[in-house]
């Protein structure tokens, strides 16, 4: 059953501000047993406190290297975590959730850069987006943070397809959506050493 699946995952969020707050938000509300809130390389959980689901308590702070996770998530995070948590998510072969607002637009994908044919998140120089500073775009990265959840219980599920193989952008002004197709770079420092590096079972 999807609600006992999602009780099982933990879901790792670094980011500093309202798209990642209001993802973890969604995305304990929905029953994902463990949300792993992170920076500067250690990480804190913050459970689910649902109806008659079992809670699991560990406040403690955690190294990245010690812990483990189903799914990343880097949102409006600084570009030295968003590597490190790449690199990471490469070599545990789980999927990242990268996204990034800057004034007035929005870019999201899904990285699962340890599989041959798609991209990480370092396969392509960007900007990693302005930290949010108190009461800018407030109610639209709440919006997008909410979408980005339900994205997040997708790939928990395997239900796809996500956003993989393309990067969403949504401009603010006109309110417009669109997705360009993203392929994974051969020559990535990260992720082409891993894939070819492949002596992992699957
Ligand atoms: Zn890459």
């Amino acid at each position: 059953m999807g609600q006992e699946r999602l009780l099982a995952k933990t879901v790792m969020v670094v980011g500093d501000g309202v798209l990642s707050d209001t993802f973890i938000e969604y995305v304990k509300r929905a029953g994902v047993g463990n949300v792993l809130v992170s920076g500067g390389g250690v990480c804190k959980s913050r459970t689910t406190e649902t109806g008659n689901w079992k809670t699991r308590r560990n406040n403690e702070a955690r190294s990245w290297e010690n812990t483990e996770w189903d799914l990343g998530a880097v949102l409006d995070a600084p570009s030295r975590e968003v590597q490190q948590v790449n690199r990471l998510c490469l070599q545990r072969r789980v999927p990242l959730i990268w996204a990034a607002t800057d004034s007035g637009s929005f870019r999201a994908t899904l990285c699962e850069g340890y599989r041959g044919d798609r991209p990480c998140a370092e396969c392509y120089p960007r900007n990693d987006g302005a930290s949010q500073t108190a009461g800018s775009f407030t109610l639209r990265a709440s919006i997008l943070g909410s979408w980005l959840a339900f994205e997040a219980l997708k790939v928990l599920l395997d239900i796809r397809p996500s956003i993989e193989c393309k990067i969403v952008h949504m401009e603010e002004r006109r309110i417009e959506v669109w997705d360009t197709p993203l392929e994974k770079n051969a020559l990535c420092v990260a992720c082409a050493a891993e894939t070819t590096n492949c002596s992992r079972p699957e």
